[in-house]
C-alpha cells in the first residue's frame, strides 16, 4: 500500500535499500509523514523559492516538502545508500528535486539559491547541528543568501540558541544567533517519533537573518564570546583580561564585576566594537 503522496510508506523505505540507521551519521529518522508535514508547513510559502534541506536520508521530510510546493529542492546527503530512495522521489516530482551525494559540512549552500529566496530546512543530524548553524550565521558579509532556516535540533540545543541573559543556557551560540537573527522554538517532538528514538526530546526552531544587526567585526564578536564564555564563573575583568580587561570593560560602560552570562547581546557588540 503506498502513502498519501502515492510513494511507498517509510518503512518500506527502510527495508527496501537496507538503510538500517547509522548513529555515527544522527540518523534518527521521521517515518510519520503528519509530523513531517507539520515541520515543512513551517517554510511556507515554498512555491518560488529555492530549498535546501540537509541529510534527507530515506526522504521523509523531503516528501513533505514536495507536497507542501517545494520547486527547486536541493537535498544534501552523506550517506550513499539513501540515494535510491532519493532517486525515487526525484522520478516521482519530474523536475523539483536534485540529490546531491556529499558532506553539508562542506557544502555552500549560498550555490543553490539560483536567483530565489533561499530556506533551509532540515532535521539536523545531532552531531554537526551546531557547527552548521554558525557556519550559517557566522558568514563574512550579511545579510546571508538564506532568508529562512527551520531546523530540528536537541531540545537543549535549541534552549541555547533562542536563550535569554541571565539564563542558564545563555552562552556564545545565544549571543552569535541573537546577533544576526531572530530565532524561535516552534514546537517540541518527543523521542518516540524517531527511528531508532534519540534519549532525549528534540525541537523545531525557526531563524530569520536580522536586516540590520549591530555593525560590529564578527571576529571581533567571536573573541569577546569566546572569553568570555570560556570562563563563565569569573568576572569579566579576569575572563577578559587577553583583550584588555578593566581598561576595556570601563570604556564600554560596564561593570567588570559582571559575569558573561549577565551581557546582553548588544552589551557584547559594546565591547567588539572596542576591540
Ligand atoms: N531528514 C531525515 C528524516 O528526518 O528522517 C533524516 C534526518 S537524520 C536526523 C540526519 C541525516 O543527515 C541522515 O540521513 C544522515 O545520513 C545525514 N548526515 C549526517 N551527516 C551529514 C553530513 N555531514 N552531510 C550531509 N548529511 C549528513
Amino acid at each position: 500500500m503506498s502513502a498519501p503522496d502515492g510513494l511507498p510508506p517509510l518503512r518500506a523505505v527502510l527495508a527496501e535499500y537496507g538503510l538500517d540507521p547509522k548513529k555515527a551519521l544522527g540518523q534518527n529518522f521521521l517515518l510519520d509523514l503528519n509530523l513531517t508535514g507539520r515541520i515543512a508547513r513551517q517554510a511556507l510559502p515554498l512555491a518560488g523559492c529555492s530549498v535546501v534541506e540537509i541529510g534527507p536520508g530515506p526522504g521523509g521530510l523531503t516528501r513533505a516538502l514536495l507536497a507542501n510546493g517545494a520547486e527547486h529542492l536541493t537535498v544534501i546527503e552523506k550517506d550513499s545508500r539513501c540515494l535510491g530512495a532519493l532517486a525515487a522521489i526525484a522520478a516521482h516530482y519530474p523536475g523539483r528535486l536534485t540529490a546531491i551525494e556529499g558532506d553539508a559540512l562542506k557544502t555552500d549552500v549560498a550555490a543553490f539559491a539560483e536567483g530565489r529566496p533561499l530556506k533551509i530546512v532540515a532535521n539536523l543530524p545531532y552531531n554537526i547541528g551546531t557547527q552548521l548553524l554558525l557556519d550559517w550565521v557566522a558568514v563574512p558579509s550579511w545579510p546571508p543568501v538564506w532568508s529562512e532556516a527551520t531546523l530540528m535540533f536537541q531540545r537543549e540545543v535549541a534552549e541555547r540558541i533562542v536563550a535569554k541573559p541571565g539564563t542558564s543556557h545563555y552562552g556564545r551560540l545565544a549571543v552569535l544567533c541573537g546577533w544576526r537573527t531572530k530565532a524561535s522554538i516552534l514546537f517540541d517532538v518527543g523521542p518516540e517519533a524517531f527511528t531508532p528514538p534519540p534519549k532525549v526530546t528534540s525541537s523545531v526552531v525557526q531563524l530569520h537573518p536580522l536586516a540590520e544587526p549591530i555593525d560590529v567585526p564578527l571576529e571581533a564578536l567571536e573573541a569577546v564570546t569566546a572569553a568570555g564564555f570560556g570562563q563563565r564563573r569569573k568576572m569579566l575583568r579576569q575572563s577578559l583580561k587577553p583583550l584588555g580587561g578593566e581598561a576595556l570593560l570601563l570604556r564600554a560602560d560596564i561593570s567588570p564585576q559582571r559575569r558573561a552570562e549577565t551581557l546582553s547581546v548588544e552589551e557584547f557588540c559594546r565591547l567588539a566594537a572596542l576591540l
